[in-house]
């Protein structure tokens, strides 16, 4: 990968002279070929970062753009621009998402706002956890995250109904926890409850010693298998409620468990999609290069976890096959979330693959490892 980086502009020349200075440099020094590009300010923040298959007649894009485009006022902004050369549009891209994602520039509002069109499932941190939706990757590491979804209404619909299912909290994180369990000599009489669910038995109470953390953390470990595809969680008791309210003729609580458990199997439904669509995205994906530059990218769940030159020879071969084995060795269960750090690249290669679906034909099964 090459890279060319133009001086910065001599210190104090007018906006016209900086951008006519600007535009020399990009004319003598960029190539139409794929790259990217970052356009950072006087004190070297980066405002902007970008990606093209022809990097020279994208950065002179900029200096035509009237004065109200989002172009100019980069520009307007702009002190330094630099690229550095990709082997293709595909490697461009991988690298303006790990820059965008490692920057977080001022001006890449399109990303963030495209990842904000997507709710996950966040399963919180502590000892007392929730299940919380929210819209983007928030930036929890320590949190289980399931999704995307879209739609982010009928989602929180469908975890309120798994919450109170199984009795987990919905309240703010600052509340504080007491479980059954931790009850001392010293404690003094019962608290009052948080919130009125305790009361009502959708929520087991943790704030109030009214379980054990053991209790508490099996319900936890119920709401995950759900998510992951390993349990049908509480629809069977839901249905069996149902049948029996039936019965009793009391058709007003039938329907409201009937409600819920529409939302919960739509949830695992979308949920199941989710799951076979990462699983369809895992295979070797070779892709021509600039000048015989191709690579070989090694995508697993969505994720491109590895890359190395199309090998032309048995050595490199050889070196494929062992990096290969490192990349899908290890198991990974098909229903683990998947890690926060790697959320927008699967958005990224689902819809690089949906607008491009020619290039699935550069795509190889992993083939089978043996031991
Ligand atoms: S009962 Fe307590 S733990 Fe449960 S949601 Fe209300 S405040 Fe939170």
């Amino acid at each position: 990968m090459s890279r060319a980086a133009l001086l910065p502009a001599r210190k104090g020349p007018g906006d016209q002279e900086r951008i006519a200075l600007l535009r020399s440099l990009v004319r003598a020094g960029a190539e139409n070929r794929p790259g990217v590009y970052q356009m950072a300010g006087e004190d070297g923040a980066v405002l902007y970062v970008g990606k093209s298959k022809r990097v020279r007649t994208r950065l002179l894009g900029y200096f035509r753009c009237e004065p109200e485009e989002k172009g100019a006022r980069i520009l307007r902004e702009t002190s330094h621009v630099s690229w550095e050369y990709c082997p293709s549009e595909f490697a461009a891209l991988l690298a303006e998402l790990r820059l965008i994602r490692r920057l977080w520039p001022r001006f890449n509002v399109a990303m963030k706002r495209d990842l904000k069109r997507y709710a996950f499932i966040k399963v919180t941190r502590g000892t007392a956890p929730k299940l919380h939706v929210v819209r983007g990757p928030a930036r929890d590491p320590g949190a289980l995250y399931y999704g995307p979804f879209t739609g982010a209404g009928r989602v929180r619909e469908a975890v309120r109904a798994l919450s109170n299912a199984l009795g987990l909290r919905d309240c703010a994180e600052d509340v504080p926890m007491l479980f059954d369990d931790q009850q001392t000599l010293f404690s003094i009489g019962r608290r009052t409850p948080g919130c009125i669910r305790y009361e009502i038995k959708r929520c087991l109470g943790p704030c109030v010693a009214g379980c054990s953390s053991r209790d508490y953390g099996d319900r936890v470990a119920l709401a995950r298998a759900f998510l992951e595809g390993r349990s049908d969680g509480p629809i069977g008791r839901f249905r069996d409620e149902m049948d029996a309210c039936r019965e009793r003729a009391e058709f007003e609580r039938a329907a409201a468990l009937r409600d819920r458990i529409q939302r919960l199997t739509a949830l695992r439904g979308e949920l199941q999609r989710l799951r076979f669509a990462l699983e369809s995205l895992s295979f070797l994906y070779t892709v021509p290069g600039h000048e015989g530059d191709d690579r070989v990218y090694l995508v697993r769940r969505g994720s491109v976890r590895a890359e190395a030159p199309a090998p032309r020879s048995d050595d490199e071969r050889r070196a494929l096959a062992r990096l290969t084995a490192d990349v899908y060795g290890p198991p990974e269960p098909a229903a683990a979330p998947v890690p926060l750090s790697e959320i927008d690249e699967v958005l990224l290669l689902s819809s690089w693959f949906q607008r491009h679906p020619d290039e699935l034909a550069r795509t190889q099964p992993v083939p089978a490892l043996t031991g």
